[in-house]
């Protein structure tokens, strides 16, 4: 039977394949034995590999072993756990942090543990939020993309004295954009809501690392739920949130993916602590990174593509079907480019999405200029 399904799947051309690195993540990585420039991942500031966070976790890994063997209320976690979320928090200009063990756990855990009536939740949101709303209990409402008049409509529309949560990504995966945050809190007040707010993509990269309220100029407000991760960016692993202290003690006491998951290896939460040290005192890597991004912005513009010059290092170049986003990425990948193609459903329109790093060197990025004026 699954076979049957999965050659359905292929003739759509929609059957997905697990593909290997045999190399560390970076902007040059080694597939299957060939040397490719990388503009799919989401290690933006090139910290997975950095030798100080790899000091950190063979340090950790000597003072703790190896695994946690058990969950954090079973003293699995260490001090370092602590730390980090004491870490987490202050980065983070908000009053006490909690780790998750991964940003799929996060959402999936946290949402529905909030227990409240009404999600209203923006339809390009990620599907680990998709996910936490479905298994949370609340009657889920799904604005239209960044449209907070659509937002407000939806929640005039519901009992005042329902218990209420807004849910949005803050930088949007597949093409980049920032969500409408300022707009967000003005009505999260206005009508007694809580405002959840992922920062996955925006940890690190936004507001000098420290995400999307420090890039708008907003401050935490005890309404605000700050979700973000630390596999992107800050290249290493986990999640985090930040709230007000008794939300956090609720999240410990009711996050399913917080009580029943061991908890992450100390190795991998002081690699996390590491980055966020690197970040606040380097800002030339985000500097590096968004000259980076202003280099492909030029590269594009000469080469006629249609794209969307974002805020963040994510930038879509879209293709009108299926056929000549692959054509497009195959001869990318035949000149040594690695960028993927992500068509429907993942997107409505297919692209290629390329996410720049601040690891990419000048001959990285010359190498992707000659491949795209050979196109
Ligand atoms: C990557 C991502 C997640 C999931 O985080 P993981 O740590 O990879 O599980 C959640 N939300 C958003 C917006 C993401 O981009």
């Amino acid at each position: 039977m699954f076979d049957s399904r999965l050659y359905e799947l292929e003739r759509q051309g929609l059957l997905r394949n697990i593909l290997s690195r045999s190399s560390p993540q970076g902007p040059r990585i080694n597939m299957k034995g060939r040397l490719l420039i990388n503009f799919s991942s989401n290690d933006y500031l090139g910290l997975s590999n950095h030798p100080l966070l790899k000091e950190a976790a063979i340090k950790a890994l000597n003072e703790y072993g190896g695994g946690s063997g058990a969950s954090r209320l079973l003293a699995g976690g260490t001090e370092l756990h602590e730390m980090l979320e004491d870490k987490i928090a202050r980065f983070k200009e908000g009053p006490s942090g909690l780790i998750l063990n991964s940003g799929y756990t996060a959402n999936v855990s946290c949402i529905p543990s909030l227990e409240t009536q009404y999600i209203f939740s923006d339809e390009l949101n990620h599907a680990s939020i998709i996910d936490g709303c479905r298994l949370s209990r609340a009657k889920v409402y799904i604005y239209r993309h960044c449209d907070t008049g659509h937002l407000e409509e939806l929640l005039y529309s519901v009992p005042g004295e329902g218990s209420k949560l807004i849910v949005t990504d803050s930088v949007f995966s597949m093409d980049g954009d920032i969500a409408p945050i300022k707009k967000l809190v003005a009505l999260a007040e206005r009508y007694n809501a809580l405002l959840y707010i992922d920062d996955a993509h925006a940890t690190g990269v936004l507001g000098k690392g420290r995400g999307s309220l420090r890039e708008l100029g907003l401050s935490h407000r005890p309404f605000i739920i700050q979700m973000g991760t630390f596999s992107k960016a800050l290249g290493s692993f986990g999640a985090y949130v930040v709230c007000e202290e008794p939300i956090k003690r609720w999240f410990i006491n009711r996050a399913r993916g917080f009580i029943y998951s061991t908890a992450l290896p100390s190795s991998i939460i002081a690699m996390a602590y590491k980055a966020i040290e690197i970040v606040e005192t380097t800002p030339s890597l985000i500097e590096t990174l968004y000259l980076n991004k202003e280099r492909l912005i030029s590269i594009l513009k000469k080469s006629g593509l249609e794209f969307r010059d974002s805020e963040t290092p994510i930038i879509p170049v879209f293709f009108k079907d299926n056929e000549e986003v692959m054509r497009v990425s195959e001869k990318l990948l035949n000149e040594g480019i690695y960028a993927p193609a992500i068509r429907p459903p993942t997107v409505k329109m297919p692209r290629i999405r390329f996410t720049i790093t601040a690891a990419h060197t000048e001959e990285d990025m010359e190498l992707l200029e000659r491949a795209i004026n050979k196109l």
